[in-house]
């Protein structure tokens, strides 16, 4: 398979094309601004030229008014002054009938023309003629004229000749004012001779209030036509009347086009840049957001350009470096290309593989690969394991996934799974079975026991379990050491294994523990048969470094359908037949009973009936006496608990004592037997002695010693008199703790005996060990003596190692007279069982006190 970068794959690196539309977004708002920016200075631009306009225009107008009113007073003024009537009414004689009274130069000058003051003055320069606002007035034309009079006499004079008026304008008080003034000629009037006087003047003064002015502003189109106050003096529209302005000035507000057209202008500029920003605004968002857009697709288009170009390296990378082979097939199934890998992996060759048939090479263990391949609609993402042989023939194991090609055929990957599988199957057989033995485990057995149950089993084929426990391994284990309590549960389980048929399941389920289902159809007989080789056969002993070891079972048995159809149920009726087993004797087989069941319930009850007892006192104590072999003499009594209940009579101790181990009841128990016992024989004989039974519960709790001294302090008994007897357990459940208790409490003076010698194991090495101060010869040695001859060396050999020990050693269960005989011979110090004494009653034992007291004295009588 080759691979060919694709050229067009890398593309230079291109700036986004949300930036490239922003960018020219923004040019084109600049240039817009830019417009707009012009446009609003050449509007303004436009207005200050056409207010400018509009301003020199009024100024114009108000130019032309004042010289038209100027005209207009030189013509009237020339009219009443060059004119032979008034140059003879007025200069050579003043008229004020005529002038006045006749209405000549009177009134109308003030009321048609409104010249406030009309004046004659004569050659003399004396105001002889006065018309103050159309009222004759003898009044002085000098406050009207001020310094403007002797000029404006003296020009009006000079025109005389040539008939010319002169006019000027004057500062009347604040007031500009223009005054005309002209000599009184004859005119052209031939009747009025001229004399040589100077020429009287007649002046006309026209105020310009602001009445006047705006009536003739108005005239003329000047808006506002005033006299100026000094500050709009400074202004422009200011007409400066007289030489340099001396006579006032005028002004007026010129029509402003041009601040109206910017007061419409501009908004509507700032509105439409306004709206163009706006739509601006709208555009840049939508070309942002297209351009996004743009420019996420182009991403991604370069995005999913480089992740082929990724992928396709990937894919030759994979190919080249993984574990898989890749493997290709056409429509007919024929291997049309094999990785390199392939041949690394499986060892086959390549050239040889092309072109044959992939079901050749694999098989699955649902039928071939082409059939799994031609499943409808089959997941694509969905594996099948696949087995074929590698060249040396070794079968190994691959996952084969696979794809439709386009064209026809598959395409796939073969991962080798084989040390996966091998690992996975590893660990589902740890995860079933027992470490130790390799036998099927609790899980297994579940499993096992599920399957089995489900394919509901009949009373023609039950089926059975046996739940069996060894008896007497625990001081296997705990004196011989942990590898040799593993040898023997490796011998028990092979030997189970071979007791039973194929099909059949040995399970492990606990240290000692194991479980066997018969799926066979088996009878009652079979199943007792099978039982008795099972117990048989764990029985031979086991050889561990010279070492003989024994251990035995018990087995409890139920049966599904008949006990149970459930297995936790039947697990459960197991165990509770085994327990039956186990308390029926060890070594022996319970078949589940309805009443098994019953009788653990009856337990129970029996334990709460045992603490009632206990406080209420229902126990009693019996006493069986201990004699001395030699010559029969008694020389103490062990004390043994009964239990007097109301219902069920007198209960021996063998079936109230484990319970009260194991509910706990043991001390309270105990200590009323030890105060009992210690009061009772505190008043027999000094020479008696009493020997009371420990359980090995008790050596668990600490506080053992101090229970014993309490005893012996409350009942004042010498405590050499009083022997504790206790079982091989005791050193069996923790022998460094026994030891430590065995000391203190012989350092409390008392005895401490072995009971039950010859049960257990290794009581020799205890009695060497342990401060044991005597041994009692379990009873089952004296009941098999008549049998063996084997028993009675072992009686032997067992007086003489306790001799040996310096320990005082008992006989238990001494039945008959031969059993006296047998140990007389063999020399056994004491001893006690039914042949000497049953055990008795308080009073009995006093009363046997009491005859053997007088057959004594008779004796010695
Ligand atoms: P053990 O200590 O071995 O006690 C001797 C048992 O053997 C007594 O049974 C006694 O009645 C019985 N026996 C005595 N002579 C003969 C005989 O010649 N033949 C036969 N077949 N049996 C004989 P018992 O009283 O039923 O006690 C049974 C066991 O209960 C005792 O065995 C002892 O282990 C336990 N036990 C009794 N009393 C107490 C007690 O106060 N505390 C504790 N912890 N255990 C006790
Ligand atoms: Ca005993
Ligand atoms: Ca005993």
């Amino acid at each position: 398979m080759s691979y060919q970068p694709n050229p067009d794959v890398i593309k230079p690196a291109t700036p986004s094309t949300v930036a490239l539309a922003r960018g020219s977004l923004f040019k084109f708002v600049f240039l817009l601004a830019g417009v707009f920016l012009l446009a609003a200075y050449l509007l303004m631009f436009l207005a200050r030229d056409l207010d400018h306009t509009e301003e020199l225009e009024s100024a114009f107008y108000t130019e032309k008014a004042m010289r038209s009113l100027e005209k207009t007073l030189t013509v009237t003024v020339k009219d009443y002054a060059f004119w032979g009537d008034a140059y003879r009414y007025l200069h050579l004689k003043v008229d004020p009938d005529w002038a006045f009274v006749r209405q000549n130069i009177g009134s109308t000058l003030y009321s048609d023309f409104g010249f406030q003051g009309v004046f004659v003055i004569d050659d003399a320069d004396r105001t002889v003629y006065a018309v103050v606002e159309g009222e004759l007035e003898k009044a002085d034309a000098e406050p009207w004229l001020g310094p403007a009079r002797d000029l404006l006499l003296a020009r009006a004079r000079e025109g005389a000749e040539t008939e010319t008026p002169f006019t000027a304008f004057i500062d009347l008080n604040g007031t500009p004012a223009l005054v005309a003034a002209a000599a009184i000629t004859p005119g052209t009037d031939p009747s009025v001779s001229a004399d040589d006087r100077l020429h009287s003047v007649l002046i006309f003064v026209d105020v310009l209030d602001d009445a006047k002015l705006a009536v003739l502003g108005k005239e003329y189109g000047v808006e506002g036509l005033h006299v100026a106050t000094p500050d709009e003096r400074q202004q422009v529209s200011i007409f400066p009347l007289g030489e340099g302005g001396a006579a006032g000035a005028l002004h007026w507000t010129p029509p402003a086009p041009g601040q109206r057209l910017l007061a419409l202008g501009l908004p509507l500029i700032g509105l439409a840049a306004a709206l163009v920003c706006l739509m601006t605004w709208a555009i840049l968002r939508r070309t942002t957001a297209a351009a996004r857009s743009l420019d996420d697709s182009y991403a991604s288009l370069q995005k999913s350009e480089s992740a082929l170009a990724t992928s396709e390296a990937r894919f030759r990378d994979v190919v080249e470096a993984s574990s898989d082979w890749v493997w290709e097939i056409d429509s007919e199934g024929r291997f049309t290309y094999l990785s390199d890998r392939f041949e690394c992996v499986t060892g086959l060759h390549r050239t040889q593989w092309i072109g044959a048939l992939m079901d050749d090479l694999l098989q699955t263990e649902l039928g071939q690969v082409s059939q799994w391949l031609a499943i409808p609609n089959r997941r694509p993402d969905i594996t099948i394991q696949c087995r074929y042989l590698e060249t040396c023939g070794r079968e190994r194991i691959s996952r084969l996934s696979a794809r439709a090609m386009v064209a026809g055929g598959f395409r796939g990957t073969a991962t080798d799974v084989t040390e996966e599988v091998e690992a996975r199957r590893r660990i589902e057989f740890l995860s079933q079975h027992d470490a130790l033995t390799g036998l099927p485990n609790r899980v297994r057995l579940q499993e096992f026991l599920d399957g089995k149950l489900k394919a509901l089993p009949t009373l023609d084929s039950p089926l059975v379990m046996l739940s069996i426990d060894l008896d007497r391994f625990k001081p296997v284990n705990d004196l011989l050491g942990h590898a040799a309590g593993d040898r023997v549960l490796n011998d028990v389980s092979s030997r189970l294994s071979d007791c039973v048929r194929h099909g059949d399941l040995v399970a492990r389920v606990g240290g000692d523990e194991f479980v066997l289902i018969l799926s066979e159809a088996q009878t009652q007989d079979e199943v007792e048969s099978l039982c008795r080789r099972l117990i048989e056969s764990i029985e031979r002993p086991v050889l561990i470094d010279d070492q003989e070891i024994f251990v035995s079972a018990s087995i409890g048995i139920a049966m599904a359908p008949t006990d149970a159809r459930e297995a936790a149920e039947l697990l459960r009726y197991a165990d509770i037949a085994l327990y039956e087993a186990k308390a029926g004797g060890r070594g022996t087989w319970r078949f589940y009973a309805g009443d098994m069941n019953a009788r653990i319930i009856e337990r129970r009850r029996l334990e709460s009936d045992l603490r009632y007892a206990i406080k209420h006192n229902e126990l009693r104590l019996h006493f069986q006496p201990r004699f001395r072999i030699a010559d029969g003499e008694m020389v103490g009594a062990e004390a043994l608990v009964r239990w007097q209940h109301p219902q069920r009579g007198l209960i021996p101790p063998d079936t109230f004592i484990p319970i009260a181990e194991e509910s706990g009841l043991i001390i309270p128990l105990s200590d009323w037997v030890m105060t009992q016992a210690c009061s009772e024989a505190a008043r027999w004989p000094k020479q008696l002695f009493i020997s009371i039974n420990l359980s090995p519960a008790e050596f668990k709790r600490g506080n053992l010693p101090a229970r014993i001294q309490f005893a012996l302090k409350a009942t004042g008994i010498e405590p050499s008199r009083v022997e504790l007897e206790i079982t091989e357990g005791v050193m069996i459940e923790d022998a460094v703790g026994a030891l430590d208790v065995m000391r203190t409490l012989k350092q409390l003076g008392v005895r401490i005996a072995m009971d039950d010698f010859g049960t257990g194991y290794s009581s020799l090495s205890y009695l060497r060990t342990f401060p044991f101060d005597g041994l009692k010869i379990d009873r089952s040695f004296l009941t098999r003596l008549s049998e063996s001859e084997g028993d009675r060396s072992i009686v032997q050999a067992i007086v003489g190692l306790g001799r040996a020990l310096s320990l005082t050693v008992t006989a238990e269960g001494i039945e008959t007279a031969e059993h006296v005989q047998l140990l007389k011979e063999v020399e056994c110090e004491e001893g006690q069982g039914y042949f000497l004494s049953h055990p008795l009653t308080t009073s009995d034992f006093h009363a046997l006190l009491a005859a053997r007291n007088t057959a004594a004295l008779g004796t010695n009588v």
